[in-house]
């Protein structure tokens, strides 16, 4: 099932073109069959449908989901730890980008002049289901996934290593493009994680490359936060990161979920 969060598209005229149409200023769920979306009441628990059904062509997609926090995982590629000079961690490396940083398909990912070096990094991410804390040792924690869906952990490079603290460097607002929609039914085991520059592959790895599995990464960070339906948990870059400037497209690709696509611009400052 593809889960997702959207606003419809409303014609003010039956006879204007597209470009005319208005935003709807209200997020709703729905499930995407086909070339629809069929609205549902909540993202959670088994689907009640409205009855409401749109064209996909007639509804914007927004954020998948609206996490308190979006936790990611470093260096879980050992050969993007190397790309960059890092050992490999011996536990999971976490850190977090604040909501304010997300952003759904499609919308620009902005450049801000005090940074030189901007980097894309293409990633899968966990969607959180149920309130997960300190899960008993072999519980099963599928229970706590609602699904996955394709990130890229935006990074101001220079400000990072500068600041040797993540926090600036992963924070500014449109640093998170997430989406497009949320892939309940996904086959983990045998996926890749791929990510385009203007057409261009730059960066590939399997997720049998991971140095954490989702269940360690989720026991990990549950030991010191409680995970809420929403919440976001990116799991780490293959290699082969790279620059943006302004006038670039990038997307990233997981495959059995699809493709996250977001342009770049300039920040005014
Ligand atoms: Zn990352």
């Amino acid at each position: 099932m593809k889960l997702c969060r959207f606003q419809p598209l409303e014609f003010s005229s039956a006879n204007l073109g597209r470009s005319e149409k208005s935003l709807h200023p209200e997020a709703r769920a729905g499930v995407i069959e086909g070339a629809e979306v069929r609205e549902i009441k909540s993202l959670f628990g088994a689907p009640a449908f409205t009855g409401n059904n749109w064209p996909l062509d007639e509804i914007h997609l927004l954020v998948p989901s609206v996490p308190t926090k979006i936790v990611c995982v470093g260096r879980n590629y050992a050969e993007h730890a190397a790309e960059l000079g890092n050992e490999v961690p011996k536990e999971p490396l976490i850190f977090l980008k604040p909501p304010s940083s997300a952003i759904g398909p499609d919308e620009p990912i902005l450049i801000p002049s005090i940074s030189q070096r901007v980097d894309y990094e293409g990633e899968f991410a966990i969607v959180i289901g149920e309130t997960c804390y300190m899960p008993a040792a072999g519980e099963d924690l599928r229970r706590y996934v609602l699904g996955y869906t394709c990130l890229n952990d935006v990074t101001a490079r220079d400000i990072q290593k500068r600041d040797i603290q993540f926090t600036r460097g992963k924070s500014f607002d449109t640093f998170c493009p997430i989406g497009p929609f949320i892939e309940t039914d996904w086959d983990l085991a045998s996926a890749t994680v791929e990510t385009h520059v203007n057409g261009q592959r730059k960066q590939f790895g399997h997720t049998s490359q991971m140095l954490f599995s989702t269940d360690a990464i989720i026991r990990w960070i549950a030991q010191v936060m409680t995970l809420v339906p929403g919440d976001v948990i990116a799991t780490g870059t293959p290699p082969g990161v790279g620059a943006l400037v302004a006038g670039d497209t990038v997307e990233v690709s997981v495959s059995g979920i699809g493709t996250l696509r977001n342009p770049v611009a300039a920040r005014e400052a």
